[in-house]
């Protein structure tokens, strides 16, 4: 038995007899042995704060009523980055405005320029 198996085994059974393979692993194995005395410290420490009282049938309505929906969530966040948004749209068109050159400006460069390697070499190959 394999130690991922074995943990998967000790997490469904619940003070359960185990069988046979996973009690001779954790004679074998100090991790896996290690691995249950921590969750049975767990199991043991969420039984003591254990209670008998149970919420009211309108305990998630209240509950929903307090806490915000994802909706207003959302709003919020729309409203929040719409700056941010719009900002960011202003730059990012200056930027390719000034960094695009006219149709004009290429053809105007001297001969040794991009424009005319580019067409030697496109018309070349
Ligand atoms: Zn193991």
């Amino acid at each position: 038995m394999r130690c991922d198996e074995l943990r998967d085994q000790l997490m469904v059974v619940d003070r359960g007899e185990l069988p046979a393979a996973a009690a001779a692993h954790l004679e074998e194995c100090e991790e896996c042995a290690e691995f249950r005395r921590r969750l049975e410290l767990a199991a043991e420490s969420l039984r003591r704060h254990r209670t008998d009282h149970l919420p009211d049938a309108y305990f998630a309505q209240r509950v929903s009523a307090v806490a915000a929906g994802e909706t207003d969530q959302l709003g919020w966040a729309a409203v929040r980055l719409l700056p941010v948004a719009l900002a960011l749209t202003l730059v990012l068109s200056a930027w390719a405005w000034l960094a695009t050159p006219s149709p004009s400006a290429l053809v105007e460069q001297s001969p040794t320029d991009d424009l005319l390697t580019w067409v030697l070499e496109e018309n070349g190959s």
